[in-house]
């Protein structure tokens, strides 16, 4: 196990070597594929990694002071570094909204920004409830308009994220992040195509989702670290476990599932 880790360690560097001059998303799966080194994939961390192979998408809540500096870490960003962008509900305010919307507009078309979002509804924090919903639905749209998909928080909002979902027409993917809640929640999301992200509270075996991770179709999965202090390659063995499968078939479906949900504009590499 230790040995064909090393080994893919080592193909991966050599990829980032050969790519490193520009952002070629396509020829990093191209080459990435064809020599079938698989690796894991982090669909929201707050904080990237050095562990490798892996590609992440690190979250960013937006605000217009920070505007020159989120840029700067765009353009600056690994080949197997990528973004994704909002406005949280935990931080939104009806003073600022305006500019940090604006903000948010402006960096979101970057090509190295793969989803929108966090964003999402909250019960329990004191942000007004009117307002959540008003820039959810703001996020919604952009998401729409982008072809970029979102990336959900949801804390027992679940009636009210699903009924957005029935409202609107949309052909992006939405994914809750970090679920944990219980079995009929989850089978309301995945009748309603959502795609759930599953982090650390699988290493807890008594927790929601590490009871419910056997009857989830994989088709509808995503690995992530979140805000946590772990390894992505942690989730990926314990999830790998609980399913009865090896790591590197795990890798490989999340990897389609990204593939077929995720997409990376076309003009990327000639844009940046
Ligand atoms: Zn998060």
């Amino acid at each position: 196990m230790a040995q064909s880790y090393i080994k893919k360690a080592d193909l991966s560097g050599q990829i980032s070597a050969t790519i490193s001059q520009k952002y070629d998303l396509f020829g990093y799966f191209h080459v990435v594929n064809a020599q079938s080194c698989m690796f894991f994939i982090d669909l929201h961390t707050h904080q990237f990694s050095t562990e490798s192979p892996q590609l992440a998408i690190k979250s960013i809540d937006v605000k217009v002071p920070n505007e020159a500096l989120l840029h700067a870490e765009l353009e600056g960003s690994q080949p197997n570094q990528y973004f994704s962008l909002g406005l949280h509900p935990w931080y939104i305010n009806p003073t600022t909204i305006e500019q940090d919307w604006a903000c948010l507009q402006r960096l979101a078309v970057h090509p190295k920004v793969l989803m929108i979002g966090e964003t999402g509804l909250d019960r329990l924090v004191a942000t007004d409830w009117t307002f959540q919903i008003q820039v959810f639905r703001q996020h919604i749209a952009l998401a729409q308009s982008l072809q970029k998909p979102l990336i959900i928080h949801c804390v027992r909002s679940f009636p009210e994220i699903i009924q957005c979902k029935k409202m609107v027409k949309n052909n992006v993917s939405w994914i809750i992040h970090g679920f944990n809640s219980n079995e009929q929640i989850m089978k309301q999301l995945l009748d309603k195509q959502f795609f759930i992200s599953v982090g650390t509270a699988v290493l807890q075996s008594q927790s929601h989702i590490a009871r419910l991770l056997p009857a989830m179709p994989i088709e509808q999965l995503f690995l992530e670290t979140d805000d946590k202090n772990c390894t992505i390659s942690s989730i990926f063995a314990k999830v790998a476990t609980i399913r009865g499968i090896d790591i590197e078939f795990l890798q490989e479906k999340i990897f389609d599932n990204f593939k077929k949900n995720i997409h990376l504009c076309p003009q990327a590499a000639s844009i940046v």
